[in-house]
């Protein structure tokens, strides 16, 4: 994966502020961060997308997150924390490389949460779902 930038960040081919790093993840500060302390934790190996990762590497990125999450809470005396992964362009991802978003949040940062809207279809969507999962 040599065109990959976090693969890059991963090998310190190109520089990055890192926060947190084990055996498995690595965390720097996000180079566009949405609020003061924006994180990205990523797998040092290189899957293109969180469904693509083996259970047992998203378990130990988990623990990282957790562990990078209480970080920015004390640290930047955070109110709040979102933490979010995008999966395909649709879903807002631009670089192919699993990570999680931390996202440092306060009361007052002006950000706003995804607006949700009145159900429909509520019986379609769950048959659609439950043909999947059973
Ligand atoms: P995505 O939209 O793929 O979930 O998020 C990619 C994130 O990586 C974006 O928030 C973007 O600002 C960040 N990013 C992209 N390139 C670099 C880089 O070279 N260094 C750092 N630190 N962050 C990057
Ligand atoms: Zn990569």
């Amino acid at each position: 994966m040599k065109a990959c930038v976090f693969c890059k960040i991963v090998e310190g081919k190109i520089p990055s502020h890192k926060i947190y790093e084990d055996k498995q993840a690595l965390a720097f500060l996000d180079i566009n961060p949405i609020t003061e302390g924006h994180s990205l934790v990523v797998s040092k190996k290189h899957y293109n997308h969180f469904l693509e990762a083996d259970e047992r590497e998203l378990a130990e990125l988990m623990k990282a997150t957790k562990k990078v999450s209480e970080a920015l809470k004390k640290a930047l005396n955070a109110q709040g924390i979102n933490i979010g992964i995008n999966i395909g362009r649709a879903a807002g991802q631009l670089v192919d490389h699993l990570h999680i978003h931390v996202i440092p949040r306060h009361g007052n940062d002006g950000l706003k949460s995804w607006e949700g809207k009145p159900i429909e279809n509520t019986e379609e969507t769950l048959k659609k779902i439950k043909a999947v999962l059973g």
